[in-house]
C-alpha cells in the first residue's frame, strides 16, 4: 500500500489542520517509558535551555550538552534518565514561583547525572525520547473529542503509581546530587533562595494552584526530603556570594510567560480564567487567556488577546507563532501563512515552529506552496533530524511532487523515530532501489535499514 496516496495525504492534512498543528504537541514515549507525555513548545524548550545552560556549564559539562524534555504531567516532579537529559514535569513549572526554584531542582538533577546515579527507569530509558506521531494524533483527537484533561487522563494515567519506585534514589545518593547541586548554583551565581523555598514549600505542601492534587508528594517520595536535608542545603547556600543576587529579571519575565501559556493550555478554561482575569492586561494573563479562549473555539477572543500582544512585542516569534497556530486550527488557512513565516524567520527556522508553517503550506492544496514547504521542512529537519511530524509532512511533500522514492525515504525516516521498523525498513529499501545510486539520499535509505534491522534485533531479544 502506498504510504502517501495524495488524496489521503490531503485528508491526513485536514485532520492535522484541526487537530494537531498545536505548537505544544503532546508527544507520547515508547512503552518503556511509562505512558509519559512529552509536551513540545519552542519558547518552553528555549527557556528551559537557557536555565540550565549555565549550570550544565559549572558541572563541566558544556552549554547545550544536557537537554531539558518537559512532560505533560500535573506532578511536581523532575528526573534524570537516558544520559544528559533532564525530565521535568509541566506541574512543577506551575507550580514554581520563580526561575530561580526551577533553577534549584535542575542543579539537584544536574548533580544526580554528574554523580553517575542510576535509577532503575534509565536503564530502559535509551528510546525514551522516540515519539510516534500516530499517538500524537490519538491524543490531539481525543483532546478535541474530550476535552484535554481527558485526554492528558488517558495518556498520562499509565503507570503513574510505579513511576515513584522506578525513580527513587538512596539518600546518600540525595545528599551528593544536593551539595553538587550547591556548588552548581554558586559557580554559575544563581542564589540559592529559590531551591531552598522550593523544598521547603514541597515539605509544607504549600501550593497555590492546585491543579496537581494528589501529586503534589511525589518530589519528595523521588527525592526524599527532610528537614536534615533543607537545613544542610540551607547552610551550604546561606554563606555563598550569591545568597543575595537577585533572580535574573529577563529570565524571570520569559518564566513568567512561559508559566502563563502552559497554564492556559492545560488548566481547565474555567480555571484560566480565574487566574487570569480579564481585568488584568499584564502579558501573562494576556497569554493565558489566548490559550484558554483557543481551546474552547473562541477564536475572535483568543485572536483579539493575540493581537494586544502583538501590539506590544510585533517581532515577538511566539506571539507570532500562536497568532498563525489559531487561524489555523480555526481553518483560516491562508491567513495563517504570514504569521508563521515570520515567526519562522525570527527564529532562524526553529524546527516546531517551522514544521508548523511547513504543515500550514501543505493544508491550503495549493501545488505553488509545495517548494516553499518543501525548503522549510528540510530547514527544520536540518536542525533537528529526530522529528518525526515533520518527516512525516516532508514525504507528503514529496509526494505531491511525484517524487515516490524520496517520499518512501522520508517516510521510513518517521517510521525510524516512531518504534515501527518493519514499515522503516520496508520503505527504505524500495526507496534505495529508486534512488541514484552513490546519491547521498541512497546512502541514507541504507542507513536508516540498518538501523531498522538493529531496531528489529532489539525487540527480537527482548520477546
Ligand atoms: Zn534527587
Amino acid at each position: 500500500m502506498p504510504k502517501f496516496a495524495p488524496a489521503s495525504a490531503r485528508l491526513f492534512t485536514r485532520l492535522l489542520a484541526l487537530l494537531a498543528a498545536m505548537a505544544m504537541v503532546t508527544q507520547p514515549l515508547a512503552a518503556q517509558a511509562q505512558g509519559l507525555n512529552v509536551l513540545r513548545d519552542a519558547e518552553t524548550e528555549a527557556l528551559l535551555q537557557d536555565m540550565i545552560d549555565p549550570l550544565a556549564e559549572a558541572a563541566g559539562l558544556g552549554e547545550g550538552a544536557v537537554d531539558v524534555v518537559l512532560l505533560s504531567d500535573t506532578t511536581i516532579n523532575a528526573f534524570v534518565a537516558g544520559g544528559q537529559r533532564v525530565y521535568i514535569y509541566s506541574g512543577l513549572l506551575l507550580e514554581a514561583e520563580d526561575a530561580g526554584e526551577v533553577q534549584g531542582v535542575l542543579a539537584h538533577e544536574l548533580g544526580h547525572i554528574t554523580g553517575g546515579h542510576i535509577n532503575r527507569y534509565s536503564e530502559g530509558a535509551g528510546n525514551a525520547t522516540r515519539i510516534t506521531l500516530l499517538s500524537a494524533l490519538l491524543a490531539a483527537a481525543a483532546a478535541f473529542a474530550g476535552g484535554g484533561d481527558a485526554a492528558m487522563g488517558i495518556l498520562a494515567a499509565g503507570q503513574q503509581a510505579a513511576l515513584g519506585s522506578f525513580l527513587a534514589f538512596s539518600r546518600t545518593q540525595e545528599a551528593s546530587a544536593d551539595a553538587a547541586g550547591a556548588r552548581y548554583l554558586s559557580e554559575a551565581g544563581i542564589s540559592g533562595r529559590g531551591s531552598l523555598r522550593f523544598f521547603e514549600r514541597l515539605e509544607n505542601m504549600e501550593f497555590r494552584r492546585g491543579i496537581s492534587q494528589n501529586n503534589d508528594r511525589e518530589y519528595g517520595r523521588t527525592h526524599p526530603l527532610s528537614g536534615n536535608r533543607i537545613a544542610r542545603l540551607q547552610e551550604d547556600y546561606i554563606v555563598d556570594p550569591a545568597w543575595d543576587t537577585p533572580t535574573d529579571p529577563d529570565l524571570q519575565e520569559r518564566f513568567e510567560r512561559v508559566q502563563a501559556k502552559l497554564y492556559g493550555y492545560l488548566a481547565p478554561p474555567e480555571r484560566v480564567l480565574t487566574a487570569y482575569p480579564t481585568d488584568r492586561t499584564d502579558v501573562p494573563s494576556r497569554y493565558a487567556r489566548a490559550y484558554a479562549y483557543h481551546r474552547d473555539a473562541l477564536m475572535e477572543q483568543s485572536l483579539a488577546e493575540v493581537d494586544a500582544l502583538l501590539a506590544l512585542e510585533p517581532q515577538n516569534p511566539y506571539f507570532l507563532e500562536l497568532k498563525g497556530q489559531v487561524l489555523l486550527e480555526s481553518g483560516r488557512v491562508n491567513e495563517a501563512l504570514p504569521p508563521l513565516r515570520e515567526a519562522t524567520r525570527l527564529t532562524q527556522s526553529t524546527p516546531l515552529i517551522a514544521s508548523m508553517l511547513g504543515h500550514a503550506l501543505l493544508a491550503t492544496d495549493d501545488r505553488a506552496n509545495l517548494p516553499e514547504a518543501e525548503r522549510v521542512l528540510r530547514a527544520a529537519l536540518g536542525r533537528d533530524r529526530e522529528n518525526p511530524f515533520a518527516w512525516y509532512q516532508l514525504g507528503a511533500v514529496y509526494q505531491l511532487l511525484g517524487d515516490t522514492p524520496r517520499a518512501r525515504l522520508a517516510s521510513a525516516e518517521q517510521q525510524i523515530l516512531s518504534g515501527n521498523p518493519q514499515g522503516a525498513l520496508m520503505n527504505a529499501s524500495a526507496a534505495e532501489q529508486a534512488l541514484p545510486v552513490g546519491s547521498p539520499d541512497w546512502i541514507r535509505a541504507q542507513d536508516v535499514q540498518l538501523q531498522a534491522r538493529a531496531q528489529l534485533e532489539r525487540m527480537a531479544e527482548r520477546n
